[in-house]
């Protein structure tokens, strides 16, 4: 099974709301990701909980 979840998350940097696509399969991860409207890049962190993907973003910091 291949399932992809898509889930949204704002941007840190300009609020907008981005989909991400998680990779279900690696498990808990981190990954840096940019946005997709402010091209800027957000550390994307994530963890599954019973299946439930639970996902927080944040700036990188310089
Ligand atoms: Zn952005």
């Amino acid at each position: 099974m291949d399932l992809q979840p898509e889930i949204h998350v704002q941007c840190p940097y300009c609020w907008e709301t981005i989909p991400l696509y998680l990779d279900a399969s690696a498990g808990t991860q981190e990954y840096t990701e940019d946005c997709s409207v402010c091209c800027r890049p957000i550390i994307v962190h994530v963890s599954f909980l019973f299946d439930e993907p639970a996902v927080w973003v944040e700036p990188e910091m310089d």
